[in-house]
């Protein structure tokens, strides 16, 4: 290994205990499949419950949502205006608790 490969090899692994290290990021990739790039600390955020998609009908059918753990539901902790975002667009399905 020459000297070039070892400093590549510290930055990298500089790199990964940085990102280990941080406090918290942001769960609404969870839910909109595409990761944010927010991280800070747990002091920033708020815990979401979300309800899967896939879960509404059945709880549709049921005539109410159940309760979490229960009903499936996920608790996200989210950086704030994520988790204002999950909520409005989940319809009624999601709420900041
Ligand atoms: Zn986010």
């Amino acid at each position: 290994m020459n000297k070039t490969q070892t400093a590549d090899a510290l930055e990298r692994r500089r790199a990964l205990r940085a990102k280990t290290a941080a406090p918290g990021s942001c769960q609404c990739g969870d839910v909109s499949g595409v990761q944010c790039a927010w991280a800070g600390p747990l002091a920033e955020t708020v815990l979401v419950e979300w309800m899967p998609e896939y879960l509404r009908a059945s709880h549709v059918a049921a005539g109410n949502a159940g309760m979490w753990p229960y009903n499936g539901a996920q608790r996200l902790r989210c950086e704030r205006s994520c988790a204002d975002n999950i909520v409005i667009e989940s319809d009624g399905w999601a709420k900041i608790v």
